[in-house]
């Protein structure tokens, strides 16, 4: 039999897997290939991979043989019943030691349920969050690993050789135990939803409150990227304003606005209510692409439904700035949010969260990666105790310097009759964290007086009671 060659087995032959293959070959990586519909393998073998050290494989004992111990096999497929079916059928083959990579978008309870039962096997296990797409793929990724800590100094070579690097540190680090990694991932995805729904509706109101031609929305974003709103989303937004189609008209007002999900927004939020922290603005943009997916309801209540709206009338140049130190602040409280649920699921999971790293991994390579997360990273390097981003001096600084602009722009949105969820989401959650009283006596005695809930007082905390509000018996 042949001496093992391959560095690590690739399963996977989709858009993602292909590139991550072709990436590690370029990275001095002996690959092996494989991919339930094996016809693929051969395919790819002889035109992507053509003229490259890429192996590939007929079957998974074939692959296996071709492996360098200790065996290190990625999977890049379907999330849940693919990973689910390959891990089973991989596990009569590998020995103590091994490693399983799930690179896929997978929940990170699955992810967990698999470090558990591997354990008594001494087999590894690995959940990673790839993300930025096919070119991150092919060029450096942004890479999320987490689960037993043992298989992290044997793939550690490989990845941090293959991810994106910023000032040539690598956007890839240890996340934490079992679920970490593509829990970490989920909170990206779920920042994504938020972060594009932030500049739609800043593009929504360039459009319908300002009036702006397209050509001057993209005008704007371009100029926006150039400073501290500097990410990618910013800029392919720009492009995408800018296209035009075959006939010399944009493209853009042409796309059916009705848009998809594939579920990690979803699943953010619904950690978010299970972990009980509120991630209000991703649930709001998650909601928003729900409601618009609602097309032809909306067609018809568009009829039907009025709107008593107060034109604009100030300057457009003034709106203009206010938009972008809205947007701004808007993305500091969404993060905000999002490492609070970090933070929560860190000690409900006895996970060992580094957020200055995490901060760092997101800043290259990723959807999100931006100038801004920089500062954070920075912000949690300094203090890597920093129990909420908005406390930290400069965020809060920012923050404030940014609130007026916030306000003057879900004021004008709602008087405008103009949807502005992710905005108003981020005002409102800023408005109830720096308020040392909300309404909730009234909630606290509304629910005792129904469903004898009990309260608490002021001035007793933790002892509960019970009025009887009505005074029957
Ligand atoms: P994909 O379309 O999600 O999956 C296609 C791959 O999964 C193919 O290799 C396919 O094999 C395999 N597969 C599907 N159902 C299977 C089953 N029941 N049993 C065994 N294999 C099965 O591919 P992708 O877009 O490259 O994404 C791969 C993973 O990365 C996914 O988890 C995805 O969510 C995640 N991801 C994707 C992106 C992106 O930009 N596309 C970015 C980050 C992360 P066959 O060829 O035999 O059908």
């Amino acid at each position: 039999m042949a001496e093992p060659k391959a560095d690590i087995a690739l399963i996977g032959l989709a858009v993602m897997g292909q590139n991550l293959i072709l990436n590690m070959d370029s990275k001095g990586f002996v690959v092996c290939a494989y991919n339930r519909t094996v016809e693929k393998v051969d395919h790819f073998l002889a035109n992507e991979a053509k003229g490259t050290k890429i192996i590939g494989a007929k079957s998974l004992e074939d692959m296996v043989q071709k492996l360098k111990k200790p065996r290190k096999v990625m999977l890049l497929v379907k999330a849940g019943s693919a990973v689910d079916a390959f891990v089973k059928n991989l596990l009569p083959l590998l020995e103590k030691g091994d490693i399983i990579i799930d690179g896929g978008n997978s929940q990170y309870t699955d992810t967990q349920r698999w470090c558990k039962e591997l354990a008594s096997t001494g087999i590894l296990y690995i959940g990673m969050g790839v993300s930025g797409g096919e070119d991150g793929a092919r060029y450096g990724p942004s890479l999320m690993p987490g689960g037993h800590p043992a298989a992290w100094p044997a793939v550690k070579p490989i990845f941090q050789a293959i991810c994106a690097k910023v000032n040539n540190e690598p956007c890839c680090d240890w996340v934490g135990e079992d679920g970490a990694g593509h829990f970490v991932k989920m909170v990206h995805n779920g920042i994504e939803y938020g972060d594009m729904q932030l500049i739609c509706e800043a593009y929504h109101l360039m459009k319908d409150v300002l009036n702006l031609e397209q050509g001057e929305i993209a005008q704007v974003f371009s100029d926006w990227g150039k400073g501290e709103l500097d990410s990618f989303l910013i800029d392919i937004t720009s492009d995408i304003l800018k296209f035009k189609d075959t006939d010399g008209s944009y493209l853009l007002p042409k796309i059916r606005d009705a848009a998809g999900q594939k579920g990690t927004g979803k699943w953010t939020v619904i950690s978010a209510l299970e972990y009980g922290v509120p991630v209000t603005l991703i649930g709001e943009a998650v909601f928003a692409r729900c409601l618009s997916a609602l097309k032809d309801e909306r067609i018809k209540s568009s009829k039907t439904l009025s709107k008593s709206v107060v034109k604009f009338d100030g300057n457009k140049a003034e709106f203009i700035e206010h938009l972008r130190k809205a947007l701004y602040a808007s993305k500091v409280i969404s993060y905000a949010q999002g490492f609070m649920l970090l933070r929560e699921a860190a000690q409900v999971n006895k996970w060992h969260l580094n957020y200055g790293s995490i901060a760092l991994m997101w800043r290259g390579g990723c959807i999100i990666r931006s100038a801004f997360l920089g500062n954070i990273k920075a912000t949690y390097t300094k203090n890597p105790a920093l129990t909420n981003l908005l406390l930290d001096p400069y965020f809060s600084k920012q923050v404030s310097n940014s609130q007026m602009s916030l306000r003057r722009v879900v004021a004008q949105a709602a008087l405008s009759g103009v949807p502005s969820p992710t905005f108003s989401a981020a005002l409102a959650f800023y408005d109830g964290y720096s308020s040392d009283v909300l309404p909730a006596n009234l909630l606290q005695a509304q629910r005792d007086y129904f469903g004898a809930h009990t309260y608490e007082l002021l001035t007793k905390p933790g002892d509960f009671v019970h009025t009887n509000w009505t005074g029957h018996g």
